[in-house]
């Protein structure tokens, strides 16, 4: 059933459900990892993977390097105009790979590799050409595998995007995040229009089967005329894909985020205007709303994938390509592994040091107990088909979800009042006033959200 367009939510219901809350992109997240989790429990399950060849695989690369640093950035990042401090990466990278090449075996397939950042465009020609032929060498990169990266059009071209295209990438994302001068300002982040469209048009030219737009709401400056300026023009543009992420304010782990002045910045009802005005226009412009903050149009790979229920979610956000593991190199990489989470260090000096002291670099991990599987499996049936049918877990845990839930169903009673969600025989479905809370209405699943450490963990959902 296709939600309405425009559901009616006043104020006061938005300050009521706009808490801190995770994004879901695991579970449990990341603050619920353990420090003790280290490379002797990753290279355990690296050697349990070694024992699944047939297993397929996720990739992710870490390639942090930046120009500059935006004030609004919450991404592990790292600011060099050093030609010696990225060689240096690269080879650091090149023998982290091999250390975990050495465990698993070479040849692995691979469905899903992608590049973040950071600015993975950061990289001059060459040194993509050679992360490619390192991770060419390592991995079968399967027929059909989406190779994707993000790109910075502040330092890209057309040139470039031929030359990513001829390199075997099928994927790009363009960070835009809003056009209007006045927010780029304020994000310390100035990208003129003319360079925008001139790096779009080309990623089109060199015939990327996908283009995504990523744009931010909820930055200081943004209004509402001027974000609904920028919304219609990405949507004239026509991208395959867009990411319409909230801005996360969160000074307390990002201190770059200082320099965001909050006082222009809408906040609580006003911001989730915003992301109600993106929905609007994407679907009124023929997008499907995908998940909690993707669109896409109706014949993309992602909207069949929540046609057929086929949608999956990783560190990389939603996805079509389902891998059971995913592996991570370079610093901050998050990976998951036969039912483990690992991360690598996530500052330049302490994953170096890992890497040149001749271990894997991971500081934190954590091992999925059975409790976690079926609430993972659960949660991000939430987050990506908008339902929880009871009979899902029958064929893993030969139990109806509603039994093995019962505790935390009893929090569901006020969600339902509240038309979040519906309750019947089938299961727990999503409504269209509750596609804008799904965060909410997971966290009711959530077993490790009632251990408060004291410090604030997440950023708000609205
Ligand atoms: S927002 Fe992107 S380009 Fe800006 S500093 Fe962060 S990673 Fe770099």
């Amino acid at each position: 059933m296709a939600e309405p367009i425009g559901v009616p939510i006043s104020p006061e219901f938005v300050a009521k459900y706009n808490k801190p809350g995770p994004r879901y992109t695991s579970y449990p997240t990341v603050p619920a990892w353990k420090q003790a989790f280290g490379e002797a429990e990753y290279r355990e399950a690296l050697d349990e993977l070694k024992g699944r060849p047939d297993d397929e695989l996720a990739v992710y690369l870490h390639v942090p390097f930046c120009a500059k640093a935006c004030h609004y950035c919450g991404c592990n990042m790292l600011v060099t105009r050093d030609k010696d401090e990225v060689t240096a990466y690269l080879d650091r990278l090149e023998t982290e790979l091999g250390r975990v090449v050495d465990v698993i075996g070479s040849g692995r397939r691979v469905v899903q590799f992608h590049w973040g950042g950071g600015t993975p465009n950061y990289l001059k020609n060459d040194q993509i050409e050679r992360v490619l032929a390192m991770f060419r060498a390592a991995f079968a990169i399967a027929p059909g595998a989406e190779v994707s990266l993000e790109i910075d059009p502040r330092i890209g071209s057309p040139e470039q995007a031929r030359f990513l295209r001829e390199a075997g990438f099928n994927r790009i994302s363009l960070g835009v995040q809003d056009f209007e001068p006045r927010v780029q300002q304020a994000i310390g982040r100035r990208q003129s229009r003319d360079k925008t469209l001139e790096v779009y048009h080309g990623c089109r030219e060199a015939g990327f089967p996908g283009v995504n737009i990523d744009l931010v709401y909820g930055l200081p400056g943004q209004t509402r005329e001027s974000f609904g300026e920028t919304l219609d023009e990405v949507i004239g543009l026509a991208p395959d894909r867009v990411a319409c992420f909230s801005y996360a304010h969160v000074p307390w782990v990002r201190p770059n985020q200082e320099k965001v002045d909050t006082t222009i910045m809408l906040q609580g009802y006003e911001k989730f205007a915003l992301f109600q005005l993106t929905v609007d226009r994407f679907r009124e412009g023929g997008y499907a709303w995908i998940g909690i903050d993707h669109f896409a149009k109706q014949d993309d790979e992602l909207s069949v994938a929540l046609r057929d229920r086929a949608l999956h979610r990783n560190f990389m956000g939603y996805a079509t390509k389902p891998a059971p593991h995913m592996l991570a190199f370079g610093m901050s990489g998050i990976g998951d592994v036969c039912d483990r989470f690992v991360q690598n260090d996530a500052t330049i000096d302490g994953w170096s040091q890992l890497v040149d002291a001749g271990g894997l670099p991971i500081v934190k991990g954590h091992k999925l107990s059975d409790d976690d599987k079926l609430r993972r499996l659960a949660i991000l049936n939430l987050m990506c088909n908008l339902e929880l049918p009871w009979e899902l877990t029958v064929a893993g845990w030969g139990e109806r979800a509603d039994r093995l839930f019962a505790d935390s169903l009893e929090q569901l009673p006020p969600l339902i009042a509240d038309g979040l969600v519906t309750r019947d025989d089938f299961g727990l479905r999503i409504t269209a006033k509750g596609r804008y809370f799904v965060r909410n209405v997971a966290m009711i699943l959530d077993a490790y959200l009632a251990q408060d450490t004291g410090k604030p963990l997440f950023s708000r959902t609205v």
